[in-house]
């Protein structure tokens, strides 16, 4: 099997204009970058607004393994089945961030025959819009430390400045750094950090907000800090809203490009989910939504992380409701829940992939509790053996769940229109009573209980001294009615990295709590994760090059 690099370079691609015609674009709804990519205007979703929306379609998937389950693969692969069936499907996913693309998976643009294009460009620098994230959240942190250096006027405590610095890297030595040393021409010193661009508030707002209006004054919320007395400072209050939201004003604008075979997507905004919301922007899906009559797009690592924020955070935020949700699941990542250890994964095991199912059910569950109708695809890997996907389906059926063994890596969209079949089923049907696991009147503590019992399906809830404070604090604050972004581990139900399967008599340590006021949400951390990621023992960087004539390898 060749390589995705591969792949992606015998791909015939379109000019961008003709996948822009395709989907009944003028001249003025979209400006090129290069020969293959475009952004879209911003006028364009105000433009489409009496269209009619096509269906939503969410792919999520069980707790992955570390390389990840094919999720965007899959989201790919689908939208080149609808479209191979005669369906006008485009796709919406996440940009990837170069901390992954160096660090363990190598890039985040879908695998094999079912992949997003130009894929060098998608997962180095695409459009530059992590750029602008990353320089506006820097430029804010710059305002902050100027605005103590020269007098202070709004009276912010060094001491509890929340607003970090970002870069788009795995990078753990700027976990926890000072700043300002140097005597009193370089400013105040006071204890800093870095955050990965893609957990920023910046993000979280651009991929929230659905216009350039809302987007200020998104901005213009953010808390950054608090005073001597403890009073919340904001981004308004230092007068750099308006300059924030100038150097978005392209990155707001959401990317248009095209699979392998050709199918329209848009990539627009990506935070991860498990430090983050983990969802593209609300504009990609919307927009998406009005130019095909079925949007495909995904949410992050698993349905505990980025499903529940997609149904939570995302779909409130922008007013909309899916459709009916693809659960991904690959034969390594259940065998790996049924005890097997991770450089065992390509062999055959149907005892331990039983045993592994249980983590697949937890997630159906959370599925059907949110009164949404559901396909299983199996993305199936050369590894895998006919025992072992015989196995899956059998169970599936047994359940009365419907399934569909899914080759789209291998195949492209001819190995998903099976799943394409059964999805469009889903999506027409009146199977479907949607409902949000809670209220924004509820209190945060009983948003939080109601995630970790539900959806992780944790005995109970712990908070730290710290936490306790800060929720007391928050609800004073009124903040206290915005939803929850959990910040937990993807690779257990758990907050506990080691827990497989299906855990269970475990209780969810909530350690801190962030405010994220302008993107609107108030971010949970729990266990030991970290908002800046670190990297492997040898980096997927490693077997990265570009030859002297230009030509890109290793970018998996
Ligand atoms: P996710 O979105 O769940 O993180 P990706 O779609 O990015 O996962 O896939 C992760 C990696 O696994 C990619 O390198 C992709 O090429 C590879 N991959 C995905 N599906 C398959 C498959 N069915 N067979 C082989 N490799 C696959």
């Amino acid at each position: 099997m060749k390589t995705d690099i591969t792949i992606a370079q015998e791909a015939k691609l379109k000019p961008i204009g003709e996948i822009a015609a395709g989907l009944n674009l003028s001249k003025e709804d979209w400006e090129p970058y290069g020969h293959t990519k475009a952004k879209l205007s911003d006028k364009l979703l105000g433009k489409l607004k009496d269209q009619p929306d096509g269906k939503i379609i969410l792919v999520t998937s069980i707790n992955p393994t570390p390389a990840g389950e094919g999720k965007s693969t899959v989201t790919v692969g689908l939208g080149q089945a609808l479209n191979k069936i005669g369906k006008k499907a485009v796709i919406a996913l996440r940009e990837p961030s170069l901390g992954p693309v160096m660090g363990i998976k190598g890039g985040a643009a879908g695998g094999g025959y079912s992949q997003v294009l130009p894929m060098e460009d998608i997962n180095l620098h695409f459009t530059g819009d992590l750029h602008a994230i990353t320089s506006a959240n820097n430029a804010l942190s710059a305002i902050i430390d100027n605005h103590i250096h020269r007098g202070n006027e709004l009276n912010i405590d060094p001491r509890k400045v929340e607003w970090k610095r970002v870069m788009d890297m795995n990078d753990r030595s700027l976990r926890q750094i000072v700043v300002g040393l140097g005597g009193p021409l370089k400013g105040v010193p006071r204890e800093d950090g870095f955050n990965i661009s893609v957990a920023s508030e910046i993000m979280a707002i651009l991929c929230l907000s659905t216009g350039l209006e809302d987007l200020k004054a998104r901005i213009a919320n953010i808390v950054i800090g608090y005073t001597y007395d403890d009073i919340p400072v904001t981004a308004k209050e230092l007068e750099i809203e308006g300059a924030l939201t100038l150097l978005l004003k392209d990155a707001v604008k959401p990317n248009l490009v095209q699979t392998v075979e050709n199918t329209p997507a848009i990539i627009h905004g990506g935070p991860f989910a498990n430090i983050a919301h983990g969802c593209n922007s609300i504009i990609a899906t919307k927009t998406a939504a009005k130019l095909g009559d079925y949007v495909v797009t995904e949410a992050g690592f698993g349905a505990d992380l980025g499903a529940e924020k997609f149904l939570n955070i995302k779909s409130r935020a922008g007013d909309f409701e899916p459709d009916a949700v693809v659960i991904v699941a690959t034969v390594r990542a259940l065998k790996m829940h049924g005890g097997v250890a991770k450089d065992n994964l390509k062999e055959e095991n149907v005892k331990a992939l039983k045993k592994g199912m249980e983590n697949l059910k937890k997630h159906t569950e959370t599925i059907e509790n949110f009164g949404l109708p559901f396909v299983i695809a199996i993305n199936k890997f050369p590894t895998d053996t006919t025992a072992e996907t015989d196995f899956v389906e059998s169970w599936c059926e047994s359940r009365g769940i419907e399934v569909a063994l899914t080759d789209v890596w291998a195949k492209g969209g001819e190995g998903g229109i099976l799943l394409a079949e059964k999805i469009i089923d889903k999506a027409e049907s009146t199977e479907r009573d949607f409902k949000r696991l809670y209220e924004l009147e509820e209190t945060l503590e009983s948003k939080i209980r109601k995630i970790a019992q539900t959806v992780y399906g944790a005995d109970d809830i712990e908070f730290s001294s710290k936490a306790k404070k800060q929720i007391t604090f928050y609800e004073q604050q009124g903040w206290g009615k915005l939803p929850v972004c959990m910040a937990k581990t993807q690779y257990s139900l758990s907050d506990n990295p080691a827990l497989l399967g299906r855990p269970k008599g475990f209780t969810i340590m909530i350690r801190e709590l962030r405010p994220s006021i302008g993107a609107g949400f108030i971010v949970v951390l729990t266990g030991d994760v970290m908002t800046m990621p670190g990297l492997p023992k040898k980096p997927a960087a490693l077997k990265m090059d570009v030859t002297n004539d230009g030509k890109i390898v290793g970018l998996f």
